[in-house]
């Protein structure tokens, strides 16, 4: 089995997902007490999203370069950055490393494409959703992206910062992503990227009427199947 890395801690609250679904994968597949190998990095969250919103991406990527260092010489076969928002940095990242980075908007396009969809709503934090090094990339696969209004991508990146990156479920801000859900399923979405590694802490598929594609558990089956790669 390959060593998993983990570059997390953006936010902690997603990275812990990652840890137990990587496991609970693993031992799915192998079964008894087998579990991940796992080599994981978390970072001071406050200080990437302050550097986040002044748009100093450039030292963020400095941040997580060194972090992925460590991550490959403490043995990982290959790196997953627990966050759909600093793949903006990715590239920089991949560079910086000799192992492989999983990307997450490549596995979760080609999960959908498998579904045989070509036209999914996003939602994220503003930089996912308003920014081509993700939206983009998800068009380069071929999907067609429909995102929310000002006010709506204002309201689901207010609610990831402010509630889901600090451990909050409020069932208010549940009612407003049903609602900006249902408003892109009628303009046309077959599915809905929950490209945010929190907003499953949130939503469940009872609260869209469409296929919901929560990024952290495609992101975690890509590594899975990675991990059991050299296995047959
Ligand atoms: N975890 C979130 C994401 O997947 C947001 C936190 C961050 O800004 O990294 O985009």
């Amino acid at each position: 089995m390959k060593t998993v890395g983990l570059l997390g801690g953006m936010s902690w609250e997603s990275t812990q997902i990652y840890y137990q679904l990587l496991n609970e994968g693993i031992k799915q597949r192998l079964g008894g007490l087998h579990s991940a190998k796992v080599v994981l990095y978390s970072v001071d969250f406050a200080e990437i999203e302050r550097l986040q919103h002044q748009g100093a991406w450039e030292e963020t990527a400095a941040i997580l370069s060194s972090a992925a260092q460590l991550v490959e010489r403490g043995g990982a076969d290959f790196l997953l950055v627990c966050t759909n928002t600093m793949h903006k940095v990715a590239d920089q990242v991949a560079d910086s490393i000799t192992i492989p980075l999983l990307h997450l908007a490549d596995a979760t396009a080609e999960h959908i494409k498998r579904q045989g969809m070509s036209r999914v709503g996003l939602l994220g934090t503003r930089f996912t959703m308003e920014q081509a090094f993700y939206v983009g990339r998800l068009q380069q696969h071929g999907l067609e992206v429909l995102t929310p209004d000002e006010p709506g991508r204002e309201r689901v990146h207010r609610i990831i910062y402010d509630e889901l990156c600090l451990g909050e479920i409020n069932e208010v801000s549940r009612r407003a992503y049903r609602e900006i859900i249902d408003s892109l399923v009628e303009q046309g979405a077959e599915g809905i990227i929950l490209g945010c590694t929190e907003i499953g802490m949130l939503v469940k598929q009872s609260d869209s009427a469409v296929p919901l594609f929560d990024t952290t558990a495609i992101h975690v089956q890509a590594a899975i199947e990675a991990a059991l790669s050299d296995m047959d």
